[in-house]
């Protein structure tokens, strides 16, 4: 796409700057800011600063400024957004490093199975699906091994509920954000198993309401982080069809801010640059759930959103000068937005469905991404590796565990 003028510096752009309809509200004053025009943001040319940000993630690995102390129970998170950034920067883990994240991971496994948030503490879902992918990103065999299979598929029957959701830990809230970890890291391993997520496919759907996105629970508002949650774990469970995929996809479009050309995260809010993984990550999930359904009118080039407008949202609003993404302009930089600026933007790049592969990247080649995978959103090739692993295992055994689930395997195919 060198050479393809901007969409912001069209002379129709302003024509989608925001109308409050007379109605003013915070939200709305904030969204005609110039913070939020691309077309007036740092960059004349959207170009990804590689360089700037390699420094500051390979930094992040080994030291962290104070403004983390908030996040000492996510550090296992910290290690995935800094890998997976890595990776779609194609930037190599040093062996010493990567032997030191395992080592570090493996003192975050609890006694009864999964990973907390530090050495320590209480097992949680939500790093336990982090350490995960942290360790199939390194991908060699000392990082598979750190995984106690066996006593992880027991925490997943301790954080189970008899209405098919799961709790984040022992005593913690239901959303569908465990249910989407819980499919995530029970596929990758091979512990998955049908009964283990007996009755989670009708409590997910559960979640899908009148706008056409997910809720955290059955009757909240549409989310995008829990769309896209309660979404990936229906592919990962083979039931994505079950959803109202049409309405889904109204939903999820309409999201896509028409000015900004970034993605808010909820009806009526601001964009912001994580929602570029959270949503964008959606319409490869759709488009696929709707080309299984027989949908002949879909592109075989391009998904269903702008994905030049959102490569310009990114680069041109989302960087750090000095390295690391962010929220919009003003926003400080952190590595949350880091990971989901780049895995949004890596979706924005590559098409790809069966033997159908099309890049579309905007400006110049050195902008490319590597790919994501749109379900566990860690690169393809490693998460086929770690299958090929952990496929060759048998699936733990006991009286609540049975047979491995036929539709794990199939949903793990980044092709399929
Ligand atoms: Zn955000």
């Amino acid at each position: 796409m060198d050479g393809v003028p901007l969409r912001c510096f069209s002379e129709d752009h302003s024509e989608e700057m925001f109308v409050d309809d007379g109605v003013e509200t915070v939200t709305s004053v904030e969204q005609v800011s110039p913070a939020n025009n691309p077309s007036l943001c740092l960059h004349f040319r959207p170009a990804l600063l590689r360089e700037q940000h390699y420094q500051y993630l390979k930094k992040g690995l080994r030291h962290l400024s104070d403004a983390y102390e908030c996040l000492d129970a996510s550090r296992p998170w910290l290690c995935f957004w800094i890998l997976h950034s890595l990776e779609l920067l194609e930037e190599p883990i040093p062996t010493t490093v990567a032997s030191d994240v395992c080592q570090f991971l493996s003192r975050c496994q609890s006694p009864t199975g999964g990973f907390a948030g530090g050495p320590g503490q209480h097992a949680h879902l939500a790093p336990t699906y982090a350490a995960v992918n942290a360790l199939c990103i390194i991908g060699s065999e000392e990082a598979y091994n750190i995984i106690d299979r066996e006593k992880l598929l027991d925490f997943l029957w301790s954080v189970k509920q008899p209405d098919g959701s799961f709790v984040m830990h022992v005593g913690g809230e239901v959303d569908v954000r465990s249910a989407y970890c819980a499919a995530s890291v029970a596929s990758l391993t091979n512990i998955l198993t049908p009964r283990l997520f007996e009755d989670t496919i009708s409590w997910i759907l559960r979640c899908q309401n009148w706008e056409g996105g997910l809720s955290g629970v059955p009757g909240l508002e549409a989310h995008g982080g829990y769309t896209f949650c309660g979404t990936a774990a229906l592919v990962i469970l083979g039931k994505e069809h079950m959803l109202d995929l049409k309405a889904l996809l109204r939903w999820v479009v309409s999201r896509q801010m028409r000015f900004e050309g970034g993605f808010q995260g909820r009806c009526n809010k601001l964009v912001d640059g994580c929602y570029s993984f959270w949503q964008a990550g959606l319409l490869p999930l759709l488009h696929r759930a709707l080309f299984k359904e027989g949908a002949t009118e879909l592109s075989r080039q391009r998904w269903m959103f702008e994905q030049q407008a959102l490569q310009e949202y990114i680069l041109l609003c989302c960087q750090n000068p000095t390295g690391g993404l962010l929220d919009k302009p003003g926003k400080s930089r952190d590595f949350y937005h880091t990971c989901y600026c780049l895995s949004g933007l890596s979706v924005a790049q590559h098409f790809w469905n069966l033997d159908l592969h099309h890049e579309r990247v905007l400006s110049r080649e050195e902008n490319r991404l590597a790919p994501t995978h749109p379900v566990y959103n860690i690169c393809p090739e490693k998460v086929a590796q770690a299958l090929q692993h952990f496929h060759r295992l048998p699936v733990p055994s006991g009286d609540r565990a049975s047979d491995p689930h036929p539709a794990a395997a199939a949903a793990a195919d980044p092709q399929s």
